[in-house]
């Protein structure tokens, strides 16, 4: 194998039956890794690809590929991917994707460059294979970005998976690591989210539901509690509003 293409799958945070056809490894909500239904050897170069024998994750770009997907981004729309879903990646699932891409590079020998290690949105810019409107990804998944090209977020997710395989390769295998810590913003569904709204509630914010489920409500609480104490009221819980929240 001499490539990893990374995705999400564009359904609910834990793998569907069409999910496990379509990728080799796939990273749930909770950072739960679940194996595809063909294994990776099904996509070996030299194998003939016939339908229904290999996971089909990249249109015209299979043969040598590993496709490693996030299950996320379940009825989100392009116009607003971080707003419009309930099953934004979360940060533990960001991380044990940072983790099993690394891992994979080790196994199958794969240096992480723009043409070896990239994401779906990448493949027709770099490779000029041509993909049907793939987003994934164009939204700021793998740390806090305004750009939505996909080359600057897979220069993002490069220099992640180049740092962690270091740690691995230091180490000679896996590396346990605190979750890569991003900042909370509306669309998110994570335990993180949850211990936010429980400070805002603590504090006379009403969240309307300790649920992590980042919604309106918790938006709106943020926006108040901002505010209240000087901040940008731009309802994104980054590292200014996390200090001022003691979180
Ligand atoms: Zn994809």
């Amino acid at each position: 194998m001499n490539r990893i293409v990374g995705h999400h799958t564009g359904g609910p945070g834990t793998p569907t039956a069409d999910d496990l056809n379509a990728y080799h490894r796939i990273v749930d909500a909770a950072g739960g890794l679940h194996d595809g239904r063909f294994p990776i050897s099904a996509n070996a170069p030299g194998r003939n690809l016939a339908p229904g024998t290999y996971a089909p994750h990249t249109l015209g770009l299979n043969t040598g590929a590993i496709g490693l997907a996030m299950a996320a981004m379940g009825g989100a729309s392009w116009g607003d991917p971080v707003g419009s879903t309930r099953f934004y990646p979360t940060d533990l699932q960001v991380t044990a994707f940072i983790s099993e891409a690394a891992r994979l590079c080790r196994v199958y020998g794969i240096t992480p460059t723009r043409k070896t290690v990239l994401t779906h949105a990448e493949v027709q810019l770099t490779l000029g294979v041509t993909q049907a409107n793939k987003w994934d990804f164009d939204y700021p998944v793998f740390g806090p970005t305004n750009s939505r090209d996909p080359l600057v977020i897979g220069n993002m997710m490069r220099a992640l998976i180049r740092e962690e395989l270091d740690a691995q390769e230091a180490s000679g295998r896996p590396v346990t690591r605190e979750p890569i810590r991003f900042v909370l913003r509306r669309g998110m569904f994570d335990p993180a989210v949850r211990a936010l709204q429980a400070r805002l509630q603590a504090l006379g914010f009403d969240p309307r539901g300790v649920d992590g489920h980042f919604g309106p409500g918790t938006f709106a609480a943020l926006v108040a509690f901002q505010c209240a104490s000087e901040l940008l009221p731009d309802g994104i819980a980054g590292p200014a509003t996390l200090t001022a929240l003691n979180l």
